[in-house]
């Protein structure tokens, strides 16, 4: 079979004499099936790219999930286009600063405000900042293998950041609430918060949901603790969920809520929004980035979710899912081979049994490559909505192809 990535990785070599490392991590073809998928990508549309070398792939990454609704989605184009006719940087911030804002307000009814940033790494350090702020205390609480971002506080490279940087960081086991009231209790007046994941989307690990009752029970440990409960909806934000990933599961609301990614449709745009109960301690933080002001990612999240709601892509998205979900399942029974498909069908991933190193799942997700696939062989998917039934049949009909070929080659 013809697949040709030359150019991809004549650039991956030429890139590393200019810029460190060539791609970053999680984007360099390192973190992929190398040799095998490609390394830059030419053009996107809808539910597809095409690499450098003019490969076509249906796309189950979504630019790492920054796009909800496909590449270049026409009503959100449309609207970013024309708020950059009118203004985009501005000495002073446009209307749509307020506009915006009061359109999230009402969206997202359980919260009150919000305030702006570009990555998701800004939301969630605006969050953490706000907790600090609010308690009097410092240490925050996350799960063992979440991300939260790369700011110094919370990453989990060490190199260049001082480790008490991050001394304030405690961890819990995501399903072990039990644990988790034990260390808020010794804890309570270190804690200024509890940063949870709305669901486990881990790396290289089987994806897991909150088990009924999650939230609400973490809610009365933080109250009892006297700490923020705030949740990091960066990934999964606008694709479980409309009004956030945790009121797929659950009643219990958090103080911060922190969203980027889907939210613009691939406009850089990220938000934290808070309860009226913080506002006062929120005013507090200094918050300030050039681009936080651009008007034109704002105008584009308006469309964005408003078209999100309008062609119930959330629904959408879960259907997709469901059926990659149900018939990678289906497939490997037929074929014999030990997987565990996991987690929300938006953003569903796959393992296979006896791989520890995830060998037999770089090399599936490579064989899918090599026919149009693109399935990531580390990191959870992402379904579009701007997918068709066509477009998954061809996925099922390539995943099928290339069960057939690990359970020959592998099994
Ligand atoms: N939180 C979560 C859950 C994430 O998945 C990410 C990015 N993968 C971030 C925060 C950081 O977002 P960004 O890379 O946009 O700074």
């Amino acid at each position: 079979m013809s697949h040709d990535v030359s150019k991809s990785y004549e650039m991956f070599k030429e890139v590393q004499d200019y810029v460190p490392g060539g791609v970053n991590f999680p984007r360099t073809p390192l973190f992929l099936t190398y040799g095998v998928h490609p390394a830059f990508i030419q053009r996107t549309k809808g539910a597809r790219f095409w690499d450098v070398d003019g490969n076509e792939y249906i796309d189950y990454m979504c630019s790492f999930g920054a796009v909800g609704i496909g590449y270049n989605h026409p009503a959100v184009d449309e609207a970013y286009n024309k708020q950059l006719a009118l203004s985009n940087s501005s000495t002073l911030p446009s209307f749509q600063w307020l506009e915006f804002a009061k359109f999230l307000v009402g969206e997202i009814p359980y919260m009150d405000w919000t305030v702006y940033g570009k990555n998701g790494s800004d939301a969630t350090t605006f969050a953490a900042m706000a907790a600090r702020a609010h308690t009097g205390k410092n240490g925050i609480v996350m799960a063992n293998n979440s991300y939260h971002g790369l700011h110094n506080w919370c990453i989990h490279s060490d190199v260049g950041i001082p480790a008490e940087y991050k001394s304030h960081v405690y961890h819990y086991d995501y399903h072990d609430l039990e644990g988790l009231g034990k260390l808020m209790e010794e804890k309570k007046d270190e804690i200024a918060a509890v940063f949870l994941l709305p669901l486990g989307h881990w790396a290289m690990m089987n994806q897991t949901e909150p088990q009924p009752g999650y939230f609400e029970t973490v809610r009365e440990i933080c109250d009892k603790a006297g700490a923020l409960m705030l949740i990091d909806d960066v990934r999964a934000g606008f694709r479980v969920h409309y009004e956030g990933t945790h009121c797929h599961y659950g009643k219990a609301n958090p103080d911060i809520i922190c969203f980027g990614k889907t939210i613009a449709n691939g406009y850089p745009l990220s938000v934290a929004m808070g309860t009226k109960a913080i506002m006062e301690s929120a005013k507090k933080v200094y918050w300030s980035g050039t681009h936080f002001y651009s008007a034109a990612p704002m105008a584009a999240a308006r469309a964005c979710m408003t078209e999100i709601k309008a062609s119930g892509a959330i629904e959408k998205i879960r259907l997709f899912g469901e059926k990659l979900q149900a018939g990678l399942r289906e497939q490997a029974k037929l074929h014999e081979v030990e997987v565990t498909v996991s987690g929300h069908p938006a953003m569903p991933y796959m393992l296979f049994g006896e791989d520890p190193s995830l060998e037999k799942m770089r090399f599936f997700c490579g064989e899918a490559a090599k026919r149009g696939i693109f399935l990531h062989p580390h990191h959870n998917w992402f379904i579009s909505s701007s997918l068709t039934e066509e477009d998954m049949d061809k996925t099922l009909e390539v995943t099928d192809q290339c069960f057939k070929i690990v359970a020959e080659q592998k099994g």
